[in-house]
């Protein structure tokens, strides 16, 4: 073992509070086995360490620290490259009010969680110019996928990551305006422009599908991936929404502190001098509504609902969506607080029988405003039909009461499957206007800008069938990012016959198999939703016999709990362990619409009800567009198709483990019982293709092949990347920095890694065409005079580098080691 030393070093020195803290060495010495003992003192006294064979490079406590280049904008330019001074030049820069650093080809984002002047129209325009500032800025990312449309003609995609309450979505506002003002178009022929139309989007989905949480005030409940597009000139045309996962649980369901989606309290609010409307909806204030004032806080200090409300509309107008839509949505929105607010009693104490009042004013408003008899709708929330045997005929269905806590369930699932369908409605309503086939915007398009806002990856006490789908989303993500950074650069050394040393980078395809493969978790998962007595304890079981080496022991492990749950199971994810409650998979994996509810929505004569409720709403596509011909590009239309959008996100409700034990029996597709039903839904795999193991659709079969399109689409454009940091402990504390909680996200979002792998590799290349074009200024022989572009640009580098390692010379490119390219330019520069 090498004895390196220590002393007179100041180091960092590995803390359990603050991460990594400064410490002087006094002292170092070996010992009779030829290990290193060495001394620090530090703010937390001193102390002693022991520099094993076990406890050597990344086990030791104890880091060089670099005393330059703490503001570098580049990570990946340190000298010293080790965690501890990435994380001071991150924080140095947040204390000089530097939010953005690159890392290599991400961008890493702090939250400040305060205004910063930096967004203004003046700072997009420098960043537009021909000339843009070198400064770490999320307008140099969307700059950057700007040049890939106009230069290269490729689609690009900017991945936007980080946990919640980290930036994404203003991140991806950011963006959008950035396109918005650069690139202003010259469409003067509607009321608004395509730019103010695609910034109008945000209050909209925001209103519908972001909502109050203890990590968020402005939480989204869905991911979305907008594609931006532009026509051959690279102005922009239109855009495109795709939308995933919304989180149904909340529209029923609020824990403490927190809200439904703002639309609800916003409407109330809003129409509190509206008299007409207000009388036509029959709505009173947020908190009188269960849907709404579960988690007390139907009301927000320093949140104006009623003037979000006129935001709202007035976007809601600028998008095609009329007053009259508007308020035939409001009615529908209104019904489902009138729903929630219907009271459902016992018959008796001694039967067990739900009972609702034909009276009751909730009853008899819900079912005006969604034009069903009240008759008819009290009927449907509280009885099930019952398939018997195999084969379904009309007489072979049994038609039995439900109990109170079964026809609250059943209430609270219309309910959810009503507003998920108003989100898929409004989406397309939003993608109509957005890139309209009729103007000819969409015969125009030819790249796009995909903008890519997704959950970051979660790991809760209590993880159930939600976060498996977030965490799987960001797994397919983390692979991408792999396969783009490293496996990339790795093959493409290879293909160039460079010897570079492999790099061991986490590959996490294995994880991904195991959730995917034909015989992985979201097939066992379906196969037991198939069986007549399929159960979550059964699923557990099955993993656990299922899932083999190398997926066992590694990544999978299967527990039992000590509750009187059916058990858990931990996966071995890229950026954590998570154990996940088994509790529930089945039922929302299944994601049955009980026939009782579509009988109800069928029969409704209130023709936007049953527009948003029964219709078909395939999610239009996005234009086919031309690709280049050296790079094809896969046509959205191909591979875009409906994005699922129905499942509960919300694992604490215990409606949810309610509603499994009502669910028993109902584990026929509804396609099966009824061939008009379900309409084909955004999400809905009737409108995509078969899933994993059957026809049914489940809800894991569906996110997968959404999931899968999503990646197809992403892999054939240009990737940049936005890892968004939250970095105060405190909930919305400005210019707070926790170094604990900056190092666990920056390890999550692998930054760390990439970091590591651009130093041990070349990150700059270009072809030998290119660099010659560009150096060969700095040479005085012509290279007419020399054979081919490859000696020219051997001789370039032979002549202004002298150290040979810092570059090598490929097949077709050179490839250049950090700092050789800014070292070349400045060579250029003062010729
Ligand atoms: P979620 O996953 O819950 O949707 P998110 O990552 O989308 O979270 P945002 O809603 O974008 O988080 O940000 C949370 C809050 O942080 C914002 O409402 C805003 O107050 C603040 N914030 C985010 N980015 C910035 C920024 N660049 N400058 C100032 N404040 C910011
Ligand atoms: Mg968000």
């Amino acid at each position: 073992m090498a004895v390196r030393n220590w002393l007179s070093i100041r180091s960092w020195l590995r803390d359990s509070v603050h991460g990594w803290i400064t410490a002087a060495v006094t002292e170092s010495s070996t010992n009779g086995k030829g290990e290193q003992l060495i001394s620090v003192e530090s703010e937390n006294g001193s102390s002693q360490i022991a520099v094993t064979h076990k406890n050597t490079d990344e086990r030791l406590p104890l880091r060089s620290l670099s005393l330059e280049q703490d503001m570098a904008d580049d990570l990946t330019q340190l000298h010293i490259l080790n965690e501890p001074n990435l994380l001071n030049t991150i924080r140095t820069r947040f204390e000089h009010k530097l939010i953005y650093t690159y890392s290599g080809i991400v961008l890493v984002a702090l939250n400040p969680y305060a205004d910063t002047a930096i967004y203004s129209n003046h700072h997009i325009h420098q960043y537009a110019k021909s000339t843009p500032p070198s400064d770490p800025h999320i307008y140099s990312v969307a700059r950057a996928a700007h040049d890939g449309i106009c230069n290269a003609k490729r689609n690009q995609t900017i991945i936007v990551s980080g946990e919640s309450g980290a930036g994404k979505t203003v991140s991806a506002r950011h963006i959008m305006r950035y396109f918005a003002v650069a690139g202003k178009s010259n469409d003067h022929t509607g009321i608004t422009s395509t730019e103010e139309r695609i910034l109008a989007t945000n209050p909209v989905m925001e209103a519908f599908g972001n909502a109050k949480t203890l990590r968020n005030s402005n939480s989204s409940r869905f991911g979305r991936y907008l594609q931006i597009y532009f026509d051959d000139k690279s102005s922009i045309v239109g855009a495109h929404i795709r939308i995933f996962l919304l989180e149904r649980s909340r529209l029923v369901y609020q824990p403490q502190n927190e809200r439904n989606t703002h639309i609800f309290y916003q409407l109330c609010a809003g129409i509190r001098t509206d008299y007409s409307l207000k009388r036509e909806l029959k709505l009173g204030t947020a908190d009188e509504y269960n849907y709404l004032n579960q988690g007390k806080c139907s009301r927000l200090s320093g949140v104006d609902d009623a003037s979000n409300f006129v935001t709202t509309r007035r976007a809601m107008t600028s998008l095609g969506i009329d007053n009259n839509i508007q308020k035939q949505i409001f009615k529908l929105l209104a019904a489902l607080l009138h729903l929630g607010n219907i009271e459902i009693s016992q018959t008796s104490s001694a039967r067990q029988d739900a009972s609702v009042s034909t009276t009751d004013s909730s009853l008899l408003r819900a079912a005006e405003l969604l034009g069903v008899s009240a008759t008819a709708f009290q009927k449907g929330l509280m009885q099930k039909t019952i398939g018997v045997g195999r084969i379904r005929a009309e007489s072979e269905k049994i038609v039995t009461s439900l109990n109170k806590d079964q026809a609250i369930i059943a209430r609270d699932s219309l309910a959810r499957l009503i507003y998920t369908r108003l989100f898929d409605w409004l989406v397309i309503k939003l993608n109509a206007t957005l890139l309209s086939t009729e103007t000819g915007a969409s015969d125009r398009a030819r790249q796009f800008v995909g903008v890519l806002d997704i959950y970051g990856f979660e790991h809760f006490q209590k993880n159930s069938f939600e976060q498996f789908c977030i965490n799987y989303a960001n797994e397919k993500l983390q692979q991408e990012f792999n396969n783009h950074t490293f496996k990339l650069s790795q093959e493409e050394y290879d293909r160039e016959g460079l010897k570079v040393a492999y790099i061991n980078y986490p590959d996490n395809q294995p994880c991904i198999e195991m959730i995917e493969s034909r015989v992985g978790l979201l097939a066992l998962l379906d196969e037991q939703c198939r069986l007549p007595a399929g159960t979550d304890t059964g699923l557990r079981s099955k993993m656990d016999e299922m899932l083999r080496p190398p997926y066992k022991k590694a990544l999978f492990s299967g527990s039992k709990s000590n509750s009187l749950g059916a058990g858990a199971f931990t996966v071995a994810h890229y950026a954590h362990d998570v154990t996940y409650d088994v509790d529930g998979f089945l039922e929302k994996n299944r994601d049955v619409v009980p026939e009782e509810h579509k009988n109800l929505l069928n029969e409704s004569q209130n023709p936007f009800v049953k527009e948003v409720c029964t219709a078909d709403l395939t999610p239009t596509s996005p234009p086919s567009i031309v690709s280049t011909p050296t790079q094809p590009i896969r046509t959205p239309s191909m591979s875009v198709r409906s994005p699922p959008s129905r499942m509960s996100l919300n694992n604490r409700t215990s409606v949810d483990e309610l509603s499994s034990a009502f669910n028993k029996g109902h584990i026929r597709s509804p396609s099966a019982l009824s061939p008009s039903w379900p309409p084909a839904s955004p999400g809905s795999p009737s409108s995509i293709g078969a899933p994993t193991l059957r026809k049914q659709p489940t809800l894991g079969g569906t996110f997968k092949m959404s999931l899968n399109n999503l990646m197809t689409t992403i892999n054939d454009t240009d990737t940049h990347y936005i890892r968004c940091i939250k970095p105060a402990s405190q909930e919305n504390a400005s210019w707070s920095f926790d170094n604990q909680k900056v190092l666990s996200q920056l390890r999550a979002s692998g930054v760390l890694e990439t970091i590591r792998i651009s130093r041990a590799g070349y990150p700059s290349k270009m072809t030998f065409d290119k660099f010659v074009e560009k150096y060969e200024i700095l040479i005085s022989q012509r290279p007419e005079k020399l054979n081919n572009s490859k000696t020219t640009s051997q001789k370039i580098l032979e002549g202004t580098i002298t150290n040979k390692s810092l570059y090598a010379i490929g097949k077709t490119k050179v490839f250049l080691r950090v700092g050789v390219l800014a070292h070349l330019d400045k060579l250029r520069s003062i010729l």
